[in-house]
């Protein structure tokens, strides 16, 4: 073996290679899309070409069967091309407009849940929750299965003023898109971490646990070879246990949910938007959730009945105010929105030009 010649270091293969071939003949050269029903989309190239788009909705969480099973539909009817979206929608990409229509056939059939373009709700985007994350405070997929099961005809059929994204974070780590989301859940512990003293000197670096606080709540024990927590100044994020498996946080009787409104990543109309704090706390309730879908319900239907056309969620809550935000939902005002104890600042009106 000629060991100059041998690449070991590859690196991710270049994007471009995976373009269906409409794609990357026309490649920045196109003209316009038509949204042609909840689920399909063409764009047409300025040289005449065009392509559909199929999209379905996943789970995220896939099975080995059901991912052959996505992928020898690509080949049958894409020439082998699909796509993730971020928000996990599963997109197939059809050069030849003779085979859009069996492909539908076959998603149908298959029962696949076909839909998610346009104003409407999209796949929700979501973490690892308890099949995977230690620091969990509640199961991403499943509170994801409730609120798709409450909202699915959003994605299928019916529309919203403009695009309605869901996101689920499990913890306030936050892997998942919940600062920049209409609607956004995020897992909350509201308990300190349980200091296991005798594990900390075999498991666990003094610095490093030290440096993992962002609020500075943990020093030096040096008479038990361990540390302290400063309760006033823990915000129970779990970030120490992300890197010392002997302060562990989770606990099924306080850990919850908090509900984030009215991010966006777009540029449209206005500059992105960091969500800000609806609900504080609702209780972890599995497998359905129903507090946190009823919550859910007040948000989205409030939105639905009160915003303009193309409005996304903030930028109807801007428009009507805060104030009238909490009002028309139904939802309490409470003392944690005042300091808006998750993440966003001037959760409330805090400009003397703020007009209703
Ligand atoms: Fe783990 Fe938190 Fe990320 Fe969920 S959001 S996957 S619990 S770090
Ligand atoms: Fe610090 Fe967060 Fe650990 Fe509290 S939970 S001690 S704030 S890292």
């Amino acid at each position: 073996v000629d060991v100059k010649q041998r690449k070991t270091d590859i690196g991710p293969p270049h994007y471009k290679n995976f373009l269906p071939p409409v794609i990357q003949k026309n490649y920045g050269d196109w003209k316009t899309h038509e949204i042609l029903s909840p689920g399909l989309m063409v764009h047409i190239a300025n040289s005449g070409d065009k392509i559909w788009t199929v999209r379905v909705a996943s789970p995220r969480l896939l099975s080995t069967d059901t991912l052959r099973d996505i992928a020898d539909i690509a080949e049958k009817y894409c020439g082998g091309y699909f796509r993730f979206t971020t928000r996990n929608n599963v997109e197939f990409l059809v050069s030849d407009e003779s085979k859009v229509n069996p492909l539908l056939d076959e998603l149908k059939a298959k029962k696949y849940m076909i839909g998610g373009i346009g104003s409407r709700v999209s796949n929700i985007v979501h973490t690892q929750g308890w099949i995977h994350c230690h620091s969990a405070a509640v199961d991403a997929s499943a509170l994801v299965k409730a609120l798709m099961d409450e909202f699915a005809d959003y994605f299928t059929t019916k529309e919203t003023p403009n695009k309605v994204r869901f996101a689920v974070a499990c913890c306030t780590n936050m892997c998942g898109a919940v600062h920049c989301s209409d609607i956004a859940f995020v897992g909350i512990h509201r308990k300190l971490p349980r200091i296991d003293h005798d594990n900390f000197k075999n498991l666990c670096e003094l610095p490093t646990t030290m440096a993992a606080c962002p609020t500075a709540a943990i020093t030096p024990d040096p008479a038990k070879k361990s540390i302290k927590i400063n309760a006033e100044k823990c915000m129970y994020c779990g970030n120490c246990f992300s890197v010392c498996p002997a302060l562990p946080i989770a606990d099924p009787e306080n850990d919850g949910v908090a509900i984030v409104v009215g991010g966006k990543v777009g540029n449209l109309r206005k500059p992105p938007m960091f969500s800000k704090l609806a609900v504080a706390y609702l209780p972890n309730t599995p497998p359905r959730w129903p507090e946190v879908i009823k919550a859910t319900r007040k948000i989205f239907d409030a939105y639905v009945a009160g915003a303009k056309k193309h409005e996304r969620v903030g930028e109807w809550i801007e428009r009507i105010g805060w104030e009238k935000f909490f009002a028309v939902t139904g939802l309490p005002f409470t003392f944690q929105h005042i300091d808006d104890w998750t993440y966003a600042f001037k959760t409330f009106r805090t400009t003397t030009q703020f007009k209703w």
